[in-house]
């Protein structure tokens, strides 16, 4: 049996010839299919709009900075996400800090958000930004977050790296109906690949308008948002400080097709979720859950060793596992533990909850064309580690 790893792209014949179309057309980039689709994504979402990037770190940098964050402003989000989601506050010279999470989905907690919220009001440190991600695919309680927002004055920037195709109240993650945007990720361990790639949904014009400028080095073209008069035809006039975040028309085009095929991945996981159900069941471990009123798009299966005696043996377990050649992984060491975030002051154990979900954690394969043979492997591979 060859290795099985974590997660891993399906790119089938057709994807391979819409982008092999590209490569013959007039546009490599700056063309006609990042438009396409975006619209697509938008359509699936249910938003106005989509601005699609070369990543969703590019993604999340661009939200953070035409969200307003700078020097003197604060983002929150969870411990247990990638280093990405905190990072874009950094890099707009912004401060972060996190919010321990919920032990049931492991999510950001909105019991712990609204006792944080509450403090910070009265030492007059409310933050600007919140960022909730919806890890392994499992919605936060947005209405929820929504609602504080709406107390707090804070902005929402839903990091759904993992979570295109999943739903949440019944409809799309994405939809930004409780949120000011929705950041996605086309990595190609993600749900949908376009190999690198990200992008970002919104309802507001003005967000979607700064977010258009941002991806491109900051300039307009739009007479409407010029100083003074035009030129000429030729004329373009650099109103922000942007970059070239840009997604190329190759990558565009592998989105079409891989878009094509978004209902069927997320069906396939929830295949794959329900084997793991009924094969895992009765050992030792913690299977993660979908939260209320969510439909997950399953990124991930997380499972959480569940006796004290195996937690102890948490490395020795997961290492034996890659000696059966399963690829298992751990999503995610908290963030505030990182060298870097601990010069910035951070203590992991000042997140009591994220450090004892990342003791016992163990990401287990799952991806559209993972065998039921390869299924029981992991699962007989576990019966005897843990028995
Ligand atoms: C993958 C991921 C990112 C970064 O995505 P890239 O497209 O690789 O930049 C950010 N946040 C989360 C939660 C992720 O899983």
């Amino acid at each position: 049996m060859k290795p099985i790893p974590y997660g891993r792209q399906s790119v089938v014949e057709r994807d391979v010839e819409a982008v092999v179309g590209v490569l013959r057309s007039d546009f490599l980039t700056q063309g006609p299919v990042v438009p396409r689709f975006e619209q697509r994504v938008a359509d699936h979402c249910g938003v106005p709009y989509a601005i699609a990037v070369s990543s969703a770190t590019a993604a999340l940098h661009i939200a953070c900075q035409a969200l307003g964050l700078k020097p003197g402003k604060t983002l929150w989000t969870t411990p247990i996400t990638f280093v990405a989601t905190s990072n874009a506050a950094l890099y707009c010279g912004a401060d972060v800090d996190f919010v321990d999470i919920d032990p049931v989905t492991a999510n950001m907690s909105v019991a712990a958000l609204e006792a944080k919220l509450a403090d910070a009001k009265k030492q007059g440190k409310l933050p600007h930004v919140v960022a909730p991600v919806h890890l392994m695919g499992n919605s936060c309680d947005m209405e929820a977050i929504h609602g504080l927002a709406k107390i707090y004055g804070f902005k929402i920037i839903e990091d759904a790296s993992h979570a295109i195709g999943g739903k949440y109240q019944g409809r799309p993650v994405g939809d930004c109906r409780f949120s000011d945007c929705t950041v996605f990720s086309f990595h190609p361990v993600k749900i949908i690949t376009t190999a690198e790639g990200g992008l970002i949904t919104t309802r507001d014009p003005d967000l979607r308008e700064s977010l258009m400028r941002l991806r491109s080095h900051g300039i307009t073209r739009d007479p409407e948002r010029m100083e003074g008069p035009s030129h000429g035809p030729w004329y373009y006039q650099q109103i922000d400080l942007g970059f070239n975040y840009r997604l190329t028309e190759l990558q565009a085009a592998l989105g079409l097709s891989q878009m094509d095929q978004l209902d069927a991945f997320v069906e396939e996981r929830h295949r794959i979720v329900e084997r793991y159900r009924a094969l895992l069941a009765g050992l030792p471990l913690r299977l993660p859950v979908e939260g209320r009123d969510s439909y997950s798009a399953w990124h991930l299966y997380v499972v959480r060793l569940d006796r004290p005696d195996l937690i102890a043996r948490h490395r020795q377990i997961f290492e034996s596992l890659r000696d059966a050649k399963i690829e298992v992984n751990v999503h995610y060491i908290p963030v505030p533990s990182q060298p870097y975030y601990r010069k910035l002051g951070f203590h992991e154990e000042n997140y009591p909850e994220a450090l004892r979900y990342y003791r016992a954690a163990i990401t287990l394969p799952i991806f559209p064309g993972l065998t039921e043979r390869e299924q029981e492997h992991v699962a007989t591979t576990l019966k005897r580690l843990l028995a």
